[in-house]
């Protein structure tokens, strides 16, 4: 069953979407790495990777459909940021939009009755499920550290041990 045009189309503007933020992540990660937070930089270079295995499966689905890939321009993300806090409360608030894009998808294949693409749209629900815990985590322990006089040091050791695929 061939693929609604509307949704093949919001399925390739999630592409974009994801690609974006395995951009965004990858400056923060920068941005980490040059003040010498590596283990924040260690943590964004994995959640980024992880953006890009996101727009990935998004790619493969398009293709499985029989549905053209349409890989739209990137915008370049911000090199600079003002504070550690303002960074992770940025990836805590894009994970938030991110999820709310996913349910439009899911909304639009429903009206559909694109079974095939609500199927794989519930491996991203729960996904997001993840991202937003793991951002909001990540938010409140900088909150506690900045409260509480604690220091960064600590947290920065913490992040350093993720391994790959672990939304810890
Ligand atoms: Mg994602």
């Amino acid at each position: 069953m061939q693929i609604n045009e509307q949704v093949a189309s919001a399925v390739n503007d999630q592409i974009q979407k994801e690609f974006a933020s395995f951009y965004l992540y990858l400056s923060m990660a920068a941005y980490f790495e040059d003040q010498g937070l590596d283990g924040f930089g260690h943590w964004m270079r994995l959640q980024a990777d992880e953006e890009r295995v996101h727009a990935m499966k998004l790619y493969d689905y398009l293709l499985d459909r029989g549905a053209r890939v349409r890989l739209q321009a990137i915008e370049q993300p911000p090199v600079d940021f003002d504070s550690v806090k303002q960074v992770v409360e940025e990836v805590a608030t894009h994970e938030a939009k991110v999820t709310a894009s996913i349910y439009a998808i899911y909304e639009l294949a429903t009206q559909h009755n694109d079974f095939a693409t609500q199927d794989h749209l519930d491996w991203f629900v729960q996904e997001q499920v993840e991202e937003e815990k793991s951002a909001n985590d990540l938010v409140d322990k900088v909150t506690l550290i900045e409260k509480h006089g604690g220091s960064l040091f600590m947290l920065d050791r913490e992040l350093a041990k993720r391994q790959e695929g672990a939304h810890e």
